[in-house]
């Protein structure tokens, strides 16, 4: 199969954690989040939705493993750190007990292109997807699909452009795809949950 891209590759070094404390409100952020659906699993058991907070003033950083979209609440051992990425390459390296998704490339990218950004958060939902596309919301470009070198840079490119530390925009290329990033966990959670109210037609 030769869709024109290098293959995803994920080396994991078996290990613990660091200790992270903020993992613990990333967890409870992540749980509203599978309550609302945003994170969770499709009906064919492709799990969707990932979350990520900067190990602090590194350039590593703790995100939900791969598969794990089932799983209503997840335990420690369901993260794992990516230690460094080469998104051109389509290569990452984590250590944990779980490997990274391709998706992780995204939310490296978003920490690249800003050192002041400490949170990312990656959901699924068709309707925010489609309103957020109506009412003129930031987009990846729409030929940078799922996984890919190219999403990962659409990603660095829209966060460096927008110059904010905080933002929420649509991966057009990515079907129902969402990104939010912000200097910390409140603040991503807030800019989902408000874009969610929003396309549910209940405005504030
Ligand atoms: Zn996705």
């Amino acid at each position: 199969m030769n869709e024109g891209y290098t293959k995803f590759a994920v080396h994991l070094t078996q290990g613990d954690l660091p200790a992270c404390p903020a993992l613990t409100r990333l967890n409870e952020v992540r749980t509203v989040l599978h309550d609302l659906e945003l994170i969770g699993v499709l009906p064919g058991g492709i799990g969707y939705g990932n979350v990520s907070v900067r190990l602090d003033g590194t350039s590593k950083f703790i995100i939900s493993g791969t598969a794990t979209g089932a799983k209503r609440v997840l335990a420690p051992t369901d993260y794992c750190v990516v230690d460094s990425f080469d998104a051109a390459r389509n290569e990452v390296f984590c250590t944990g007990r779980i490997q990274a998704s391709s998706e992780s490339m995204s939310h490296g990218s978003v920490y690249q292109a800003n050192p002041a950004i400490n949170c990312v958060i990656h959901i699924h939902s068709a309707v925010m997807f489609r309103f957020m596309q109506a009412n003129g919301y930031l987009k990846t470009s729409e030929k940078a699909l799922y996984g890919t070198p190219e999403i990962a840079a659409e990603t660095a490119r829209l966060v460096r452009d927008t110059g904010t530390v905080q933002g929420i925009f649509v991966t057009a290329g990515h079907e129902d795809g969402v990104i939010a990033y912000g200097a910390d966990i409140d603040s991503v959670e807030q800019l989902l949950l408000e874009a969610n109210r929003q396309s549910m037609g209940c405005e504030l």
